[in-house]
């Protein structure tokens, strides 16, 4: 079998047996091939890319959420408001995999149409690492930022200065083609880390550092354990008043402006696991604007030049957005993705539950 224990805690392993186990479990939850497959590409990539936060960890979040109509299999995006270039796609629960592939490919040829196109998906189940619809864009040749809200779920995030959350992580992203490079892909939950590396550390039962975490009372703390268990702390917003300013912009852009909603009582649903996207994107036509080729020169010439800083002391390389991630994948594309054996265990447990055929699941070696 391809897998083999890592270190303590921890089985690894190789990115296609796990692609093939996330497939398997999602067409036995009743997904079409083709939505089982985004899944897991999905997912896969985000392990690969080195966030685990959002990688084949969130299955059991996804399978509870398909069960109680939370997530709709087998959905599709619908053009909810047409003006050209400005439109409103309403992803209707479906697979965030699903409908906000569908609502990136509208938009860029909404892109390739008119130069510029503004984009809000709605109402999508989770939309995951927001880098992979940035890199659709960058893939097109489009340039394209993202802000992103989350409503359904409880409060996580604390608004700066806040002893009590008021929003959930919030991300933000911007991606830029290069041409015959890899792009740029700034990529980021706008609290201090995203939900799903306190999940992580809870599985794993490690503390986390200081500076991410506050209590019920406000206090800070290193527990990711006041994120499960009543009463509930928060996470805190990055950048201080700047990032936690960024955080109220996504849920206004994304929520506000779409007509997809804010965060807020009316919108929380305290007791459910229900995730809900929404997102606001304005993907460009570089060729529109300054021309491409002026554009491919000047995104070399500046990023050559940022990178030729000195580093400081013990920093080995200044890296663009986007490169740690691609560090990572070769890691493990080469060593395998190590997967905490918490989350290894509710998968094995997920699997049991939709009924997937023995013969699908990866065993230990
Ligand atoms: P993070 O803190 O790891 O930051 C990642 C970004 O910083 C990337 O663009 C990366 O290339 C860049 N970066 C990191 N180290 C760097 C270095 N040394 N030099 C240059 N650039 C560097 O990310 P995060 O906040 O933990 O978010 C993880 C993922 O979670 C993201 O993909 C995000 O989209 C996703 N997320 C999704 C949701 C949702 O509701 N769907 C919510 C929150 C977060």
């Amino acid at each position: 079998m391809a897998s083999t224990l890592g270190s303590v805690g921890e089985v690894r392993i190789k990115p296609e047996r796990l692609h093939t186990f996330a497939m398997a479990i999602c067409r036995a939850d009743g997904s079409s091939e083709e939505e089982a497959r985004l899944v897991a590409d999905h997912l896969v990539l985000a392990n690969l890319f080195g966030h685990d936060s959002h990688g084949v960890g969130m299955i059991p979040h996804y399978i509870q959420n398909t069960e109680s109509g939370a997530c709709v299999r087998n959905h599709h995006a619908k053009m909810a408001r047409d003006n050209g270039a400005v439109i409103v796609v309403d992803g209707g629960a479906g697979y965030g995999q699903v409908v906000a592939k569908e609502a990136m490919d509208i938009g860029i040829e909404r892109a390739r149409q008119h130069g510029v196109c503004v984009l809000g998906l709605i109402n999508a189940h989770h939309i995951g690492r927001i880098g992979h619809w940035g890199e659709q864009c960058a893939r097109a040749g489009m340039v394209s930022t993202h802000w992103v809200n989350v409503h359904g779920h409880k409060s996580m995030v604390a608004p700066f200065g806040g002893a009590e959350p008021r929003f959930t992580t919030n991300p933000y992203c911007t991606t830029i083609p290069r041409n015959g490079k890899e792009p740029i892909v700034l990529d980021f939950a706008t609290s201090q880390v995203a939900m799903g590396k306190v999940r992580v550390a809870q599985n794993k039962k490690v503390p986390m550092e200081d500076g991410l975490l506050i209590d019920a009372a406000g206090r800070p703390t290193t527990d990711p354990g006041v994120m499960y268990n009543a009463p509930y702390g928060a996470l805190l917003p990055f950048g201080l008043h700047k990032g936690g300013g960024l955080a109220v912009i996504c849920d206004l852009l994304a929520g506000a402006l779409t007509g997809g909603r804010t965060h807020s009582p009316r919108t929380i649903k305290k007791t459910g696991t229900d995730i809900i996207n929404n997102m606001l994107s304005v993907i460009i036509d570089p060729a529109a604007m300054g021309g491409s080729a002026l554009f491919e020169e000047e995104v070399e010439t500046f990023i050559t030049w940022v990178k030729s800083a000195k580093p400081q002391d013990g920093v080995p390389e200044v890296l663009a957005p986007g490169e740690p991630e691609r560090a990572r994948r070769a890691d493990r594309e080469k060593n395998g993705i190590p997967i905490d054996t918490t989350t290894w265990q509710q998968l094995l447990d997920v699997a049991a539950k939709v009924r997937l055929n023995d013969t699908d699941i990866p065993h230990m070696a």
